[in-house]
This record gives structure tokens, sequence and C-alpha cells, in this order.
């Protein structure tokens, strides 16, 4: 074995260590029913770097729903049946600062919701694609996800999914108020439920580390060679999670890991390491915004040791 990859697994290793003396400081989401379930003391994570390896540490196999991780997928794929010109008329590109459930700003600032990593964006985003291909557009959801995380057994889950769509009412106000402003052309129920199922997509963190590696290699994938998102739009997605994609914890992930990241409720967090790899981290316990207390601690040790920091300088902390 190389030298690079004793240290690569060591840092994961050692990184998952410690988190794990933290996780019994979150809760996981009850919101929504069904996540009342998950079990605070699960954590995993997976990296898989360009070179084709993958190294796994803790609950690698144990499948979760993305939550607003499906968001950048969602994204890609209004920007491809929609257009950006389309997309970017009816949601914003700016950081809220607010809650990723907050209604506050669609009267207060703007009728169209800020960026499309919150919740309000996002059902705006189901919402074009919808426009285009009704209700056949889940199944084009679901084979890109596929496609991104180099597994073609995704599939939804029918109990978070119905959950959900039973409980969503803070969800369903945003979306009638978009219909009503005209901001959502579909009727606001149709992009509920598309919204509903994306986020309700079962995936492990190896699914997901493939899926950031595909970011992080601006959409090509490393194996094959083939494009699977254009690169304008991997550049789009991006920029959005790094200066969106963790709530109202954003800028303290910027600062604290530096890579462009997006975390769901289930318990997810994928990051993107610039044209060296992907990762993804699983933990159900969440801080106060919504995010993985143990994930941030893994990305965070991941990126010290490993100089991952956008602005790292390549600064190395062995
Ligand atoms: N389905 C969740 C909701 O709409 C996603 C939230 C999240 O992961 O941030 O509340």
């Amino acid at each position: 074995m190389s030298e690079k990859i004793i240290d690569l697994q060591k840092a994961l290793d050692d990184a998952l260590s410690l988190a794990r003396q933290h996780i019994d400081k979150g809760n996981v989401a009850t919101y929504i029913p069904e996540l009342a379930h998950g079990n605070p003391k699960h954590l995993g994570a997976c990296i898989m770097s360009t070179d084709g390896e993958r190294y796994y540490a803790g609950d690698s196999k144990q499948l979760f729903t993305m939550q607003s991780i499906s968001k950048t997928i969602t994204l890609i794929l209004a920007l491809k049946l929609a257009g950006e010109d389309e997309v970017f008329s009816r949601i914003g590109v700016e950081p809220t600062g607010d809650a990723f459930n907050s209604i506050v700003r669609l009267e207060t600032k703007t009728q169209f919701p800020l960026n499309p990593m919150i919740n309000a964006g996002a059902i705006v985003a189901a919402g074009c694609c919808f426009e285009q291909k009704g209700d056949r557009v889940y199944e084009e959801f679901l084979d890109l996800a596929r496609k991104l995380c180099g597994n073609k057994d995704i599939s939804m889950d029918e109990k978070v999914y119905i959950s959900e769509k039973t409980v969503g009412m803070r969800n369903r106000a945003m979306a009638y108020f978009l219909q009503g402003e005209g901001v959502l052309k579909c009727k606001a129920e149709d992009a509920l439920d598309l919204y509903f199922r994306m986020c309700s997509a079962l995936v492990n963190v190896c699914d997901l580390s493939h899926y950031a590696l595909i970011l992080a290699n601006n959409g090509k994938c490393p194996k094959t060679g083939e494009v699977l998102v254009e690169e304008s739009v991997v550049r789009i997605v991006k920029t959005l999670m790094v200066t969106c994609g963790m709530y109202d914890g954003s800028g303290e992930f910027a600062i604290k890991v530096g890579m462009p990241g997006k975390s769901g409720v289930g318990g997810g967090i994928l990051a993107t390491a610039e044209n060296k790899m992907g990762i993804a981290t699983f933990g159900p316990s969440l801080d106060r915004k919504g995010n993985s207390v143990g994930g941030l601690i893994i990305l965070e040790e991941l990126s010290k040791k490993l100089g991952l920091h956008l602005f790292s300088g390549n600064v190395f902390y062995r």
C-alpha cells in the first residue's frame, strides 16, 4: 500500500473517532415523524478519490434519505430541462441567513425564493421540472441520481415520503404562496409531491461520495470519462453549495471546512474537494441548524489533515 492510501484511511478513521465523542450533543430530526426513528449513534463516512480509490469508515452501508442534498440534483435537472434563464428568473442566488424552512423572506424581501438550496427555492426548482415533463419527471430525477451516485438501485423511501407529505404544512404554505404569486406555474401540490419524493431518495455515504466526486471532477466521471453534468452547471451548483449549502451555517462551514457542501436533515453531508475527491458523511444527530454534528467534525478534521480548504494555500496539518 502506498503512503497516500495509509494516510487517507487513517485520517478518515481518526476523524470518525473524534466525531463519535461529540454526537450526543445533537438530536435526530423529529418534525418529519419517520425521521425520528433514525439512530443518533449512527456515524459513517466515505471518500472517493479521482484515482478511483474508495475509503470507508463506520456505518458506511447504512441507508438514509437525501433530504436537502437532493436539492442539488433537483437544480441540475431544472437547469437541464427549463434552462438557466427560466430557473433564475424565478429563484435567486443569494444566501438568506435564515433557517432552511423559513417562510419569512418570501413576503418581506421578494416573492421569489432567495436561492435553490432552501425549501422554497427547491420547491420552485421542482416546479420547473414538473412543468416540463409532468409526473414522469421523477423517474428522470431517479435516473440522474443513479448515474451521479454510480448505483442503479437508488429508489425512494415510501414511508419517509408519505410521512413528510402528511405533515409538510410549512412547505405547503410556501408552495401555495408561490403559486399565488405566479412564481410556481404548476399546481402547488404537484411541485410539492415531486419535492417530497426527491427528498425521500435513499442513499448511503458510498453513493453520495461518488456523486461528490463527479462534482469535484467538474461533471465528468473519472472512471469512464462520461460527462454526466455540464461543467457550467456544476460551477453554479458548487458555488451555491459554498454560499448556501449548509443553511444558516454556511458561513461557519466555509471558514472551518472550506469546501462546497450540502447537508440534509436525514443526517447526510456531501462535500467536494476540487479535482481531488468526493466526501460524504452520515450521522443523524443534528445541531440546531439541521446539520449533522458528527459530519461537521469529520469534514473539519479531514479538511485540516488533508489540506482540503479552498484557501488552505496547500498547508498540510500532518
Ligand atoms: N424534506 C425536508 C423539508 O422539506 C428537507 C429539509 C432539509 O433536509 O433541510 O423540510
